[in-house]
């Protein structure tokens, strides 16, 4: 008798947690569906900057070049930071490794 009562409890906390899933899942939805434009907005509005500020080269040494650089636009070899086109092979001090 005692074990059915302590199933049934089980039962209704698993519930009550189903139910505050749903309930956050159902707040964060709309939250990340309405603030994309918005995250859209932001990026636009980072503006680029010179390659001279960062000192792009054409040619980079080593390993940190452009195209395996997170910030490189492979289809239009641009940048996401810098101004301008920029070649795969290029570098500058804002490179960051792509993931
Ligand atoms: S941040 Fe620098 S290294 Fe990276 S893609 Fe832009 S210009 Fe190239």
């Amino acid at each position: 008798m005692k074990k059915s009562n302590l199933n049934e409890t089980s039962l209704s906390r698993r519930d009550v947690l189903r139910g505050a899933f749903a309930v956050g899942c159902g707040l964060l939805l709309p939250l990340a569906v309405f603030s994309s434009p918005a995250v859209a907005a932001e990026a636009a509005a980072i503006k680029k900057v010179s390659k001279k500020s960062v000192q792009y080269q054409d040619h980079a040494k080593g390993e940190q070049k452009c195209s395996g650089c997170a910030n490189f636009i492979a289809g239009s070899n641009t940048c996401q930071r810098v101004k301008g086109r920029v070649n795969p092979d290029g570098g500058c001090i804002l490179w960051m490794k792509k993931v």
